[in-house]
């Protein structure tokens, strides 16, 4: 028997998903499997779901042939448009669609010699201020791109920082910013539009009435994988989870009370305390920043971790679970746990917490009728 630790992957869920992201927008949905599908596989995703995705979103060229290589033809967004101009003859002969969110980029592209033209999803910074155009440099950019021999077509977008926030009233300021300064692009009143992520997407309707379903498009990402990123909302139960990510007990032993475990022995039993040990660790991709109560499950009873996550292995609480043995399967997160807890628990989000697991056997599954 080889190492217990495995990914089960569930595709159906992965649909299902979709379907509520593109449901609750109303418009058309780019799939963003980035970082390797937030760690879930990008080609079993995108297959998953293809033929039925408006298109697909990743950060870079290099994770959109692989998805060509793999045969999907549907479109693909690169979030980052391209690094070099040379990349632009690779991007254009697999016919990728690009972010543009620099004026350097910008530059590049009008000098471009070009094969076809590209399509441009112009990106403007409303309030993030992490990449994208002023509304200025914005207004400009939009009317030497329009009608160029190298774009075949413009999309506006922009990207929310605090969306996740229902209390922020920042994403309402970033919208303004928005609407204001594509009102200004009078030709602009029927161009499609990209605002919305996944939080935007469960949170904030305001988002999307801006233009009409045919001509918006939704970014939706971690929702895909089932995990919500608003934490008060009260749509969690309409996503699936995707990951369920287990691994089995590996060793049992009995400690006293006031004798500690692990390295640092950070943690001292309260009571006389069964510890079960799981194989899987913090060079699997669960956070080592984990503290001691974070929720897990043995044979589908709840419990939580103790003492400090090594590289291959953590340690789970049975005292309260006495039927566990050697082989009880742990859920480290998936169907009972959810990632969101695991995630707080270690001060930090879903989103990272799939995006680092490694090592361990990815099982993929399709319910293929759902
Ligand atoms: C990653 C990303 C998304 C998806 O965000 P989620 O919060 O995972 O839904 C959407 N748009 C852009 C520009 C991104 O970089």
């Amino acid at each position: 028997m080889s190492r217990p630790a495995i990914a089960h992957i569930r595709l159906d869920a992965f649909r299902h998903n979709y379907r509520v992201a593109k449901q609750c927008h109303g418009g058309k949905a780019l799939a963003v499997i980035k970082a390797n599908a937030y760690g879930h596989g990008a080609v079993h995703c995108a297959k998953s779901i293809e033929g039925e995705a408006d298109g697909f979103a990743v950060a870079c060229l290099e994770e959109a042939l692989q998805l060509r290589e793999a045969g999907i033809s549907e479109p693909i967004l690169l979030l980052e448009g391209f690094f070099e101009a040379n990349e632009l003859p690779d991007i254009d002969a697999i016919d990728c669609l690009i972010v543009v969110h620099a004026k350097w980029q910008l530059e590049i592209l009008l000098s471009a010699k070009l094969a076809q033209p590209l399509q441009v999803w112009l990106k403007m910074d409303s309030g993030m201020h992490r990449v994208g155009l002023s509304p200025s440099e914005y207004v400009q950019a939009f009317k030497r791109l329009n009608g160029h021999k190298n774009v075949a077509k413009l999309v506006l977008m922009s990207h929310f920082a605090n969306a996740d926030n229902l209390s922020s009233d920042h994403t309402l300021q970033q919208i303004e910013v928005f609407q204001n300064t594509i009102h200004e692009l009078k030709q602009a009143i029927n161009v499609e539009t990209s605002l919305a992520n996944s939080a935007a997407i469960l949170g904030w309707q305001q988002a999307m009435r801006l233009s009409d379903t045919k001509t918006r498009w939704s970014r939706p990402g971690i929702m895909l994988y089932g995990a919500n990123p608003i934490v008060q909302s009260s749509q969690v139960h309409v996503l699936k989870p995707v990951m369920q990510l287990t691994s089995k007990i590996i060793s049992i032993r009995n400690i006293k009370k006031g004798d500690s475990i692990g390295y640092g022995s950070i943690f001292t039993a309260e009571r006389d305390t069964t510890v079960g040990v799981v194989a899987c660790g913090y060079a699997d991709g669960y956070p080592r920043s984990a503290i001691t109560g974070t929720p897990m499950a043995v044979d589908g009873k709840m419990t939580r971790l103790i003492g400090c996550v090594s590289m291959d292995m953590l340690f789970v609480d049975l005292t309260d679970i006495p039927a566990a043995s050697i082989g009880s399967q742990v859920e480290l997160w998936g169907n009972q746990v959810a990632a969101n807890d695991v995630a707080k628990a270690a001060g930090t989000i879903a989103y990272e917490l799939f995006c680092n697991v490694k090592r361990v056997h990815f099982q993929y599954f399709d319910a293929s009728n759902i």
